[in-house]
C-alpha cells in the first residue's frame, strides 16, 4: 500500500483546478439545472478565508455528485466533471491501495454514510439473485451476526429479504459455527436458494472482526449461490493498516463488496460513507428511468454534496499511506496499552488486537464510573453485559489514566469488602 503524502498547497492546486474545470453558476450560463449555489447572503463567495479553504470552497460551489462517476465515460459531459474526477481518484485508490484491488476494478461512490452503502450492497445483490438466476425475494435471504450493527435488519425491511441471524460465542464474539450450519441447512429446506452475506470488519459494539473465509467458505463448500458483503464502516479505514495479513481486500475471492466510512475512523464530516465493489456488479442497480442524469443513476440517494467526496480525498492526501498506517498504529498501541492494564488488574474483556475498540464485562466496571466517562453500554434496555472505551483520536493518555486509576481504587475497594 503507498500513495504520496500532498502538502496544502498541492492539495489545494489539485482542487481548485478541479472546481476551475467544473462549470459555475456564476459565469456559465447554467439555464437548466434545478441547483445553484449555496444561498448567497449566509455562503458568500467572496468571503476572503476561502482561496485557502479547498473543502469550503466546493461547498460553496455546491457541485452535484448524483450518479456513479467509476462507471460513466460520459461523466466527462456532466457540468461537475472536474470534481467528479476526484471522486473517481478517491475510489480508485481505496480499492486499489487499501483494498488491494486489481487495477480500474472496482465501481463505487460516497454514500451519506454506512447505512446506505450496506443497504446498496444488498440491493445489488437482490437484483443479481432475480436477475441473473429468477429468484424470488422469498429465495434470498440476508445472514449476519447477532452483533452486527442494525442496518442489516433495516436493509432487509426494505428490500424484503429474510433475516439469518447468527449467533455469536458470549465470550470471543465469532461466529459460532455449528449455529451456522443448522440455521443455513433448515433456511434451504424452507425453499432459501440465495444468499447475501454481511460479515463485519468490525461490528460497533465489540471492535470484533467476523472470520470471512470460515463463513464464506461453508457456503462455498455446499455449493450454494451467495455473494459476501464486507461492512466496514467502523473498521475500514483503520483494520487494513493495522493488520498487514489482512484477509478483508480484493484478493480474497469471497469478497465482492465494502463499506468503509469515513466519517468514522478517517475523521471526514458527516455524510461520507465509502461504497466498492468489484466491476460488473453496479450495472445491476441501474435506475434506467433517471433519463435526465448524464450516465443515470446507480445509487440509492441520488442528488449528493460533491464537497463529502472532496473531504475525504484530501484528508487520505493530506497524510499519505505512511502518516495515516502510523496514527492507526498509534490509536492501536494506545488501546493495547490499556488492556495490559487491564489485564493487571485482573479485568475481563474482549478486544480485537488490529482493533481500537475495548468492552469491558459489566461486573467488572460499575455503572457510576463508566457514566462519568461515557462509556458505551451495549444495551440500554435491558441491564448492560458490556460496556466500550473507543479509543478516538480525542481519547488522551491523561483522560485514559484518570479511568484507569479510578477503575483501580474502585476494584481495590471491592476486593477489601470481599476480604
Ligand atoms: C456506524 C456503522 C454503520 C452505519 O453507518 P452510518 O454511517 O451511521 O450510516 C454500519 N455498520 C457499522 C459496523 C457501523 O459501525
Amino acid at each position: 500500500m503507498y500513495w504520496k503524502k500532498l502538502n496544502h498547497i498541492e492539495i489545494k492546486e489539485v482542487v481548485f483546478n478541479a472546481l476551475g474545470k467544473n462549470s459555475n453558476y456564476w459565469n456559465h450560463p447554467i439555464l437548466g439545472i434545478p441547483g445553484t449555489f449555496l444561498d448567497s447572503e449566509q455562503f458568500y463567495p467572496d468571503a476572503p478565508f476561502l482561496k485557502d479553504a479547498p473543502y469550503m470552497s466546493v461547498m460553496v460551489h455546491n457541485p452535484n455528485h448524483i450518479g456513479c462517476h467509476t462507471l460513466v465515460e460520459e461523466s466527462v459531459l456532466d457540468i461537475f466533471a472536474g470534481t467528479q474526477q476526484i471522486e473517481v481518484e478517491l475510489i480508485k485508490l481505496c480499492a486499489e491501495q487499501i483494498f488491494k484491488g486489481e487495477p480500474n476494478g472496482a465501481d463505487g461512490y460516497v454514500a451519506p454514510g454506512g447505512t446506505e452503502a450496506n443497504i446498496q450492497a444488498m440491493w445489488v445483490y437482490r437484483n443479481y439473485f432475480m436477475k441473473k438466476f429468477g429468484a424470488k425475494s422469498d429465495e434470498i435471504a440476508l445472514v449476519y451476526s447477532q452483533d452486527s450493527h442494525y442496518s442489516m435488519p433495516k436493509g432487509g425491511n426494505i428490500l424484503s429479504l429474510r433475516s439469518i441471524i447468527l449467533n455469536v460465542d458470549e465470550n470471543d464474539r465469532s461466529i459460532i459455527q455449528t449455529d451456522l450450519e443448522e440455521k443455513i441447512t433448515s433456511a434451504r429446506e424452507n425453499g432459501i436458494k440465495y444468499f447475501i452475506v454481511v460479515m463485519n470488519l468490525s461490528t460497533t459494539m465489540f471492535g470484533s472482526v467476523d472470520d470471512v473465509d470460515r463463513v464464506a467458505g461453508y457456503f462455498d463448500a455446499q455449493g450454494l449461490e451467495f455473494k459476501v458483503h464486507i461492512d466496514g464502516a467502523y473498521g475500514g479505514f483503520i483494520y487494513p493498516f493495522t493488520n498487514p495479513d489482512s484477509r478483508f481486500t480484493f484478493k480474497n475471492k469471497y469478497i465482492t463488496s465494502f463499506t468503509a466510512d469515513g466519517h468514522k475512523m478517517l475523521q471526514s464530516p458527516y455524510g461520507t460513507g465509502l461504497f466498492l465493489i468489484r466491476k460488473g456488479y453496479m450495472e445491476y442497480v441501474c435506475t434506467d428511468e433517471a433519463q435526465y442524469i448524464p450516465g443515470k443513476d446507480y445509487t440509492i440517494c441520488g442528488s449528493r454534496s460533491g464537497a463529502n467526496a472532496i473531504s475525504i480525498w484530501m484528508i487520505l492526501m493530506t497524510h499519505g499511506s505512511a502518516g495515516w498506517q502510523y496514527k492507526m498504529e498509534s490509536l492501536s498501541d494506545r488501546t493495547s496499552r490499556i488492556c495490559s492494564k487491564l489485564d493487571e488488574m485482573g479485568v475481563k474483556y474482549f478486544r480485537n488486537p488490529f482493533i481500537n475498540i475495548i468492552t469491558i464485562k459489566s461486573g467488572y466496571v460499575s455503572k457510576q464510573l463508566a457514566e462519568k466517562y461515557h462509556l458505551v453500554a451495549d444495551s440500554y434496555e435491558f441491564e448492560a453485559q458490556w460496556y466500550k472505551i473507543v479509543v478516538m483520536p480525542h481519547v488522551k493518555q491523561g483522560y485514559i489514566d484518570s479511568f484507569l486509576m479510578e477503575l483501580e481504587a474502585e476494584r481495590n475497594t471491592l476486593f477489601e469488602h470481599v476480604v
